[in-house]
């Protein structure tokens, strides 16, 4: 066991994936949950918590690692609040999908003798909520590890060992570089997945029921991605607004290289950089991120997945 007590703040996909993979484990002794509403609570009593509380203050009562697993805007309201009640010496990490908003948010909330390392799993589904956990979400899935030169190395070594009890591969990055590469991996492909899909939902107005009939897979992929959780992708895109913006600046700029080689009938153009892009495709599938399964290698969710 790594953490006698850990305290989740947020029961969503994240925490409950954490949870079952705690228990999977061995790697925690008692986890303590919280979240905003009573009927999540109530769920994550019954799925992966032994105890749950009415307030965050109350669940971080005496852990020994207390995990941030809400969206990234409600990170800075929910350290203020536990600030007060963290035990001397306890670990504060966080799973939240950008960086630099939420180091600004939390870190000025901590108190001195508490170690807050920042983490970011890359790792999810379209899911959410506490029923959409599984212990295996983290297995060779990278997770992001934002300490600053000052970090204790006794408090990130034994959360890295708890990473890598999950299954994780662990790696440091500095804060201002990890929000720029998440914009590009991540944050940017969402916002264009939401943004053809809105041209899909406009399209079906006029053509009746084609684009949902005859959706191809290219499409299908794109629902997928953009049927993620709302709120957590509201506040990912206001609070990395900088790199986010670089990118889509970066891409509409391809956009319209390609848009001329079409209307210019340039295929020789077209094919060389198709043939540049299929060869990254090939480098993620080699660095095991990705099967070569023709579906892209997502297979259905387990059954138990709501
Ligand atoms: P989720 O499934 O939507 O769960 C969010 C949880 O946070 C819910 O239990 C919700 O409680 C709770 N919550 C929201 N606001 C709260 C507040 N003010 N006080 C207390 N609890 C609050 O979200 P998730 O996918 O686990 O994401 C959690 C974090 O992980 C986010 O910061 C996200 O950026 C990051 N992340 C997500 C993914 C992904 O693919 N999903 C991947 C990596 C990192 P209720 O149910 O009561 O509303």
């Amino acid at each position: 066991m790594i953490y006698p007590r850990v305290a989740l703040i947020g029961l969503g996909l994240i925490a409950s994936s954490m949870a079952h993979a705690m228990r999977a484990q061995g790697l925690a002794g008692e986890i303590v949950g919280y979240a905003k509403s009573p009927e999540t609570r109530a769920v994550a009593l019954g799925l992966f918590c032994d105890r749950v509380t009415d307030s965050a203050a109350e669940a971080v009562k005496g852990a020994d690692l207390v995990v941030l697993a809400v969206p990234v805007g409600a990170m800075g309201a929910i350290a203020a609040e536990i600030a007060p009640h963290l035990a001397a010496g306890a670990t504060v990490t966080d799973v939240g999908s950008v960086k630099q908003a939420v180091v600004d948010a939390v870190a000025p909330n901590m108190p001195k003798g508490v170690h807050f390392i920042p983490g970011h799993p890359l790792a999810g589904t379209e899911y959410s909520g506490p029923r959409s956990g599984f212990a295996t979400l983290f297995q060779n899935r990278w997770w992001l590890l934002t300490p600053s030169p000052g970090t204790d190395g006794d408090a990130l070594a034994r959360l890295r060992s708890l990473l890598v009890g999950m299954g994780a591969n662990v790696e440091d990055m500095a804060v201002d570089h990890h929000d720029l590469v998440l914009a590009v991996v991540s944050h940017t492909p969402h916002l264009i997945a939401y943004t053809m899909v809105g041209v899909a939902d406009h399209m079906r107005r006029v053509s009746s029921q084609e684009v949902i009939k005859y959706s191809a897979s290219g499409f299908r992929d794109f629902t997928r991605i953009a049927a993620s959780d709302p709120t957590m992708w509201r506040d990912v895109f206001l609070t990395n607004k900088d790199a986010v913006l670089d990118i889509l600046g970066r891409f509409t700029e391809e956009l319209f290289v390609l848009q001329r080689a079409i209307r210019m009938g340039d295929g020789d153009h077209l094919h060389a950089y198709f043939t540049r892009t299929r060869a990254i495709r090939q480098g993620i599938i080699e660095a095991g991120q990705d099967t070569a399964a023709p579906d892209f290698g997502r297979s259905a969710p387990p059954a138990d997945k709501a």
